[in-house]
């Protein structure tokens, strides 16, 4: 995974409104939107609208707000969807031995059905 990030990636694409794309929701600091290739009935992408490669760039470089924010968002999904006593998987994949593929860091919000275990 570069350690710069790249600014033409497909999120920071949808982040500039140069491709379509579902919003759900957003707040300030997040931007919550449908999955191009759904996995499950539900499955939702969460994105912080500033630019962070993975989780780890995520947690030690943004500020308190934007942290909060963020985990403000995704469970507004959850509650907006329904999922809270139902269940639901977060993931996020992060760099090679994580298989991931948009360079800017990103949750799933998985759900609607039961997942199964998590990795076969
Ligand atoms: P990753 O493997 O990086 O964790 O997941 C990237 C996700 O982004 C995949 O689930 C893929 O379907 C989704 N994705 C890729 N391109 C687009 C796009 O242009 N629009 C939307 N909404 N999702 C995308």
């Amino acid at each position: 995974m570069a350690k710069i990030y790249d600014e033409d990636n497909v999120f920071a694409k949808i982040l500039k409104a140069e491709i379509p794309y579902e919003k759900v929701q957003e707040n300030k600091y997040a931007l919550a939107f449908n999955d191009i290739n759904p996995q499950a009935p539900i499955h939702i992408l969460v994105i912080p609208k500033n630019p962070y490669t993975d989780l780890y760039k995520f947690t030690q470089n943004a500020n308190i707000d934007e942290i909060k924010y963020f985990w403000e968002l995704v469970n507004d999904i959850i509650t907006k969807k329904s999922i809270e006593d139902k269940g639901f998987r977060i993931i996020t994949n992060s760099g090679k031995d994580g298989n991931q593929d948009v360079p800017h860091f990103h949750v799933h919000i998985l759900g609607g059905r039961n997942l199964g275990r998590m990795i076969n």
